[in-house]
């Protein structure tokens, strides 16, 4: 177990460096955050880890000799909620439409029971270990669901969930303004280029999220950074849609965009521990410049 200290009743945990592999390390560069509120302690995100986070519970409820109330969910990708069951006896909170869409991946979604032995074969095809915590992954669906925004915990302590899409249709990032520290899930990753699943133009998400009054931020995928890993990111996008709307009048093909020695490069690009994706055949900066191109044409 990997902690850092984000501020006094902040805590962000990964799972052990020694579990990283080459194949897919999004499980391991998926933080879990703790947060103290007076008289409970808050959980955001799981990873897929299931004896790793009851370890972390545990010393999370000592430190603070307090219990988790909730466990909240940024969103439902598997990277970030397969060990959901450490929290099955507290209040769980995702948005509606995470929740719809859980809902139809355990049924005929790649959540199924079939499905999830199949989705374990094709991630981890040499990795016995990893195979079974995919496949043995006790799911169940968030007990409260939020269409908007929830407010948690006393007023001047309290964390807002809020709604914002983005990474996922219902994506949610949480907010606490006494820690001044947002957890922002997928819509913001520092070790990989973001990715949307399906996209769409996030400029206003940023702008939405850089209005509040922010010192930590806790990534998707990565560790802790400021709120100018926001604006830059931000700041990136903007600099590609300018970019792409010049090329649509040169006639510029997808091909000669990516190879163009104008193409504005992505900021975090070649800084310690970066990756392209999570997995080695993967280009997401690549899948994003070509998804903007369309959605902008
Ligand atoms: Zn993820």
């Amino acid at each position: 177990m990997r902690i850092e200290i984000v501020t006094d009743n902040i805590v962000v945990m990964y799972a052990p460096k020694e579990l990283e592999l080459a194949i897919n390390t999004a499980p391991t560069t998926a933080p879990v955050t703790c947060i103290a509120l007076p008289e409970r302690l808050i959980i955001v995100d799981t990873g897929i880890f299931v004896d790793v986070l009851a370890n972390f519970r545990k010393e999370m409820e000592k430190k603070y000799n307090r219990k988790i109330s909730h466990l909240l969910l940024t969103h439902l990708d598997w990277d970030h909620m397969f060990a959901m069951e450490v929290f099955e006896d507290v209040k769980t909170v995702a948005s509606e439409h995470c929740i719809e869409n859980m809902k139809y991946n355990l049924t005929e979604g790649y959540l199924a029971k079939e499905n999830l032995v199949e989705f374990a074969n094709n991630r981890y095809p040499k990795h016995k270990e990893m195979r079974d915590l995919v496949i043995n992954a006790k799911l169940f669906l968030p007990t409260i669901s939020v269409k908007d925004e929830l407010r948690i915990g006393p007023e001047e302590n309290s964390l807002l969930f809020k709604v914002v899409g983005g990474h996922t249709k219902g994506s949610s990032i949480i907010y606490s303004s006494s820690e001044k520290t947002i957890c922002v899930g997928d819509n913001l990753l520092e070790c990989y280029p973001p990715l949307q699943h399906e996209f769409n133009n996030p400029i206003s998400i940023y702008k939405q999220l850089e209005e509040l009054d922010i010192e930590h931020v806790i990534p998707g995928h990565g560790k802790v950074v400021s709120k100018d890993y926001i604006i830059k990111t931000r700041k990136y996008y903007e600099d590609l849609e300018v970019f792409l709307k010049k090329s649509f009048s040169e006639d510029l093909s997808i091909n000669q965009i990516q190879e163009h020695p104008q193409l504005p490069k992505y900021f975090a690009q070649g800084s310690p521990g970066w990756k392209f994706s999570c997995r080695p055949t993967d280009n997401w900066l690549q899948y994003l410049i070509e998804d903007f191109y369309e959605t902008l044409k």
